[in-house]
């Protein structure tokens, strides 16, 4: 096999990174893994531009995972629809000129984290459907969290397919736009899930499985990689340099 060959069919990594709340962190909450400060969020972007990155949608990042094209790109993903990823993170991306995608919990639209708000002991405000389309008009883009955020493998096999299923077409009706990529809560998914999201026509699903996805990577469950605001910069920076492309 020649040498162009080789290159031709090895393999790149697509990172995709895992964002939830990008914000100051409130005095004394639980899992204050969840939260990056916009500042650090921003020395992030910083690194990737440094490192020759693009930060992109996973709608974006498609040819890529797909093998069809090949450059530095990496996955900014924020889960559960956050008002602050609107207020902190998106003038941060524009500054950068890069996209992402932000996955929504299609009947928690405006309302807060219904899911884990006792647990965490705090109400987080999800963005509005307005906000939701300020977000889109900015070159953002969006996928299903599902319709209410359960643990999907716990569910009967017909609520199941309704979370992957109903989400889809409910944020289509709202949104007006084809969603194409849906995200697992608790990345808790079997292959039950799986069948659904590609009988629904979803093009990728994420998990919360740790790792690189690559071209090739099966596309309906891609693992991610954490982002929280408890490891230095330095560490990010040096996972970077596993990136190969
Ligand atoms: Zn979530």
């Amino acid at each position: 096999m020649s040498t162009y060959s080789q290159r031709r069919v090895s393999k790149i990594t697509v990172p995709i990174l895992t964002y939830h709340n990008v914000s100051e962190r409130p005095q004394g909450v639980l899992h204050p893994g969840l939260y990056l400060h916009p500042a650090q969020f921003r020395r992030q972007l910083a690194m990737l531009r440094l490192r020759g990155y693009r930060g992109v949608s996973i709608e974006q990042a498609l040819p890529y995972l797909r093998g069809e094209k090949r450059d530095k790109v990496a996955v900014i993903s924020f889960d559960d629809g956050y008002r602050d990823n609107l207020q902190h993170a998106l003038p941060l991306l524009r500054e950068f000129g890069f996209s992402a995608t932000c996955y929504l919990v299609a009947d928690r639209i405006g309302s807060y984290n219904e899911w884990d708000a006792e647990l965490l002991r705090v109400r987080k405000p999800l963005m509005t459907l307005a906000e939701i389309k300020s977000w889109l008009a900015a070159g953002m883009h969006v996928g299903s969290h599902t319709c209410t955020h359960p643990h999907l493998s716990a569910l009967a096999p017909v609520q199941k397919r309704g979370e992957i299923i109903n989400s889809k077409a409910r944020l289509e009706s709202l949104l007006g736009i084809e969603i194409r990529h849906l995200c697992y809560p608790y990345g808790d998914y079997d292959e039950d899930c799986v069948v659904a999201a590609k009988e629904a026509g979803y093009q990728t699903a994420v998990t919360t499985r740790r790792g690189l996805a690559r071209s090739g990577s099966d596309l309906l469950s891609l693992p991610r990689l954490g982002n929280s605001g408890k490891k230095p910069w330095p560490i990010f920076f040096a996972r970077t340099l596993a990136w190969s492309n």
